[in-house]
């Protein structure tokens, strides 16, 4: 094939590839096969300068306007970053730019670098208008983009007004670049309720996060927790910044998130070693990170350096090591859970992603695996993203031999053998008996893990081997293993030491707030987070035995579902033996009250929210009354000192009327949190 043949196939899939994840949010093939046509095609184009087409992807941002969106002129163009993958690429790129502006005169040095954490989120444009939020735009193709201000108005690392410098106005425009991105933790848990629901899952935390943001609907993308690092300052009237470490001191003090851990550096071999040092913390934060970037610190050498085609001279990405690679699937294998779902697996042949090792992968469910049409002895693509289990995200047909073999469900469970069976309307099939081993292994585990009552020392393999020894059948029974030690020091591999850390760290467990042992209970449907909206309705166990099914379902955040799991939970006496003898042995059966920040626009006032917000759920506008150092309760009393009723809660506005509780709509809450309204006081004499 000729050159420009060659040039033109790969123009034509990387136009297809970019359609597909930036307007789509959908990718058709994996990062590292698009970045191969990427650089393959930038080798072409500089070998032969004649193919450079001004409308090819190498000159181009990627994104478009999708439909449905208004679209966003940028006051400056958003580009894109060009990449180094390895110490000489970096070393190149710093040479060049020293020689530029060794051309360019002596001015600016010596040379400063601040190096960042590449975050792999949705590039985000906000501007703000007097030092209030006015417009939000994603990069689209680096000229226009999209107007998604709604949707960022319900993120609430993105404050409504400019907080600082004190006693600075603010500047009359400024526009501040940013990444939104979703927490890992946050990702995971929404694939597992999408794999539950039967709904199918996000490849990783980025295209779940651009679809969010990129929702018509802002109270769809209210409901996912996105978050944003803040980087830059695009266009700015009336802001002074000499530097980039000025620009994100600026961000900071105006009260926009950005990453602790930015340093500059001088020499271009502290700046390699900053971005393996990122490397090395990729699997430690809660955000996915695709590489480092290094930009030139001061603002007059950067406009001295501007920018070629889609990417600024200034700055270059380190990339990392891709987090995809390309595996066999060996065998598909089935594990029972703690809720006794039975949930497949892949057995790969052992293959390095980002740096580790893999050699199993989640398959979520058998329609996860029915839509990606995984076979065993499939080539398959396995992704790992940050701390997240890795996953199998498509099978390579192209190199399939046609020896691939479906997967077929198990009819037993393949810990106890009992038929599995298949509940009408749900994903799962699940293991219907209560003494499964599995079913009491990973419940065991699951109370003592870190998100529960964080037993150290209790782990997996521990667990199991207590189970196998007979010390573990229920976990109540881990509150007796203290009156047991001469039977744990007399385990093999077991000495004083460790059993007695073991038995302070089970101690030390019983002091865990109310809402992680609800949590620890590892009730169906019941996680962290509705854990937390129970304990805010029920803070003890007695009001838990007493409380109402129809008052579980109403508490925010549980719901008819949740409240529905309780209410089972409750009705088998097994489980309420198990918690008179968590009670008995001493674990925390009771909240302490809600309290909260102790400095902050509500603090002292107790807050009730009702009805249906526009900008935020209402668990959100909920911690957020927390943050702001206030107290939520459920429901209106001679207490309450604010209600903030969105449209609905009918009742709730009636009583508060009555009692002369003062009521805010949803405008007046934000103003109340962004501190430019006191909340209003009761009428005195009223309470
Ligand atoms: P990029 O994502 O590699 O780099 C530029 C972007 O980095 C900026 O727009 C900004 O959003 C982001 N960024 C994060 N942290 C930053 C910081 N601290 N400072 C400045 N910018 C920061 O470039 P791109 O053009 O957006 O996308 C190219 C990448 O997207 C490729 O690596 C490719 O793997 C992937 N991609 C994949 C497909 C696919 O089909 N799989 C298609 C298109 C693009």
């Amino acid at each position: 094939m000729s050159a420009s043949d060659r040039a033109a196939e790969l123009r034509a899939l990387i136009e297809d590839a970019d359609h597909r994840y930036y307007v789509l949010d959908d990718p058709s093939v994996d990062d590292g096969v698009y970045d191969g046509w990427m650089t393959e095609l930038i080798r072409l184009e500089s070998d032969h300068p004649e193919l450079v087409a001004p409308d090819s992807p190498t000159q181009a941002v990627g994104g478009k306007v999708a439909e449905g969106f208004a679209e966003v002129r940028h006051r400056e163009p958003l580009l894109s970053l060009s990449n180094a993958r390895n110490a000489d690429e970096l070393a190149d790129w710093h040479r060049r730019i020293v020689s530029l502006l060794d051309a360019a005169g002596p001015a600016g040095r010596p040379l400063r670098f601040v190096v960042e954490p590449k975050i792999d989120g949705l590039a985000m444009s906000m501007t703000y208008l007097a030092g209030r939020f006015s417009q939000g735009a994603t990069r689209g193709d680096g000229v226009v983009g999209e107007d998604v201000t709604s949707n960022l108005r319900t993120i609430r690392a993105i404050p409504p007004r400019l907080r600082g410098p004190a006693g600075a106005s603010p500047p009359d425009v400024v526009e501040v670049r940013g990444e939104v991105y979703l927490p890992l933790a946050a990702f995971a848990a929404l694939n597992e309720t999408r794999a539950e629901a039967g709904l199918p899952t996000f490849a990783n935390p980025r295209n779940s996060a651009a679809g969010s943001v990129r929702q018509r609907d802002p109270a769809a993308a209210a409901e996912r927790p996105l978050s944003i690092w803040c980087y830059g300052v695009g266009f700015s009237e009336g802001l002074h910044l000499a530097s980039q470490s000025e620009a994100l001191d600026w961000l900071r003090e105006a009260g926009f998130r950005v990453n602790p851990e930015i340093r500059s550096y001088e020499g271009i071999d502290d700046v390699l070693a900053a971005c393996k040092a990122w490397e090395a913390r990729r699997g430690e934060v809660d955000y996915d990170i695709d590489g480092a970037v290094v930009k030139v610190d001061s603002l007059a050498l950067q406009r001295v350096l501007g920018a070629v085609g889609r990417a600024p001279r200034w700055a270059i990405a380190w990339k990392f090591a891709p987090t995809t690679a390309t595996t066999v699937l060996k065998e598909i294998r089935v594990n029972t859970g703690r809720t006794g779902a039975l949930v497949p697996y892949a057995e790969l042949e052992a293959v390095e992603v980002g740096g580790v090792t893999v050699r199993q992968a989640t398959l979520h469910n058998q329609e996860d695996i029915a839509r990606k049409d995984l076979r065993r002895g499939d080539t398959v693509i396995v992704q790992r993203a940050g701390d997240v289990i890795p996953q199998v995200v498509a099978p390579l047909i192209q190199r399939r031999t046609g020896a691939e073999v479906p997967f077929q469900m198990p009819d037993r469970c393949t810990a106890c053998g009992t038929p599995v069976v298949h509940p009408a309307g749900e994903v799962q099939m699940r293991c219907p008996n209560r003494s499964c081993p599995a079913v009491i292994v990973g419940s065991l585990e699951h109370f003592a893990s870190r998100g529960a009552m964080d037993i150290a020392g209790l782990g997996e393999k521990t667990v199991r081997r207590f189970y196998d020894e007979r010390l573990l059948r229920d976990v109540a029974d881990i509150y007796d293993l203290a009156a047991r030690r001469d039977e744990l020091v007399a385990l093999d591999g077991f000495g004083d030491l460790s059993v007695d850390n073991l038995l302070a760290a089970i101690e030390h467990s019983k002091d865990q707030p109310w809402e992680r042992v609800i949590n620890a209970l590892g009730i169906r449907h019941v996680g962290a987070i509705t854990a937390e909206a129970i304990a805010a309705v029920v803070p003890s166990l007695e009001a838990l035995l007493a409380a109402q099914p129809d008052d579980l379902a109403e508490a925010e955040g549980v719901g008819a579902v949740g409240a529905g799991a309780i209410v089972d939970y409750l009705g088998s006496a097994v489980n309420r033996a198990t918690l008179d003898r968590l009670r008995a042995a001493g674990v925390t059966v009771g909240a302490p009250a809600r309290t909260a920040a102790t400095d902050g626009p509500l603090t002292g006032r107790t807050v009730v929210v009702t009805g249906t917000l526009g900008r935020m759920s209402r668990d959100a506008a909920r911690a957020a009354v927390v943050a702001a150092g206030g107290k939520v309760t459920n429901s209106v009393s001679r207490a309450t000192d604010l209600l903030v009723a969105g449209t609905g809660g009918g009742g709730k506005r009636a009583k508060a009327a009555s009692l002369g509780v003062p009521i805010v709509g949803e405008r007046a809450f934000h103003a109340i949190l962004a501190g430019e309204e006191p909340p209003p006081h009761r009428p005195s004499g009223d309470s």
